[in-house]
């Protein structure tokens, strides 16, 4: 199961390639960014309950046998870091928002400049452009 829900579901309203530069245009693409963000924030912290309920019932249900218990542990271990990458998207999704209300949504974090915009389209909480990431990643 993917845990982005933005890079396979197919969007609805296609964003300009630019991040369009007159007020007006920038103000209906911080629109369709703002929509995009709120709906991805809803299905992950859907999701996020959703999950949590499963792991209190796992936790109730603890079993009594040992290799029960053992397939539990590891389901249980499962739902928690897919918690835990749930808490992170839903972070990273409210930053992006409260972004897009202080009028600094899509600038890269590192270097400043306007991330691309096919980047913000598959990863609209994206918080640095292709070359810093690349960057990052060569460092680790
Ligand atoms: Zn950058």
């Amino acid at each position: 199961m993917p845990l982005f829900a933005f890079a396979t579901t197919p969007m609805t309203s296609e964003l300009p390639k630019h991040v369009p530069t007159s007020k007006a245009a920038k103000t209906s693409f911080l629109q369709q960014v703002r929509q995009r963000l709120m709906k991805e924030y809803d299905a992950v912290t859907k999701r996020l309950s959703t999950l949590m309920d499963k792991g209190k019932s796992m936790w109730e249900e603890y079993g009594n046998k040992d290799e029960e218990n053992a397939a539990e542990v590891s389901e249980f271990q499962d739902t928690l870091s897919m918690e835990k990458n749930l808490e992170k998207s839903k972070a990273d999704l409210e930053a992006a928002l409260q972004q897009v209300d202080a009028g600094t949504y899509g600038k890269c974090h590192t270097c400043g400049k306007a991330i691309e915009s096919e980047r913000l389209k598959l990863a609209p909480a994206a918080t640095l452009c292709t070359s810093c990431v690349l960057k990052a990643r060569e460092q680790k």
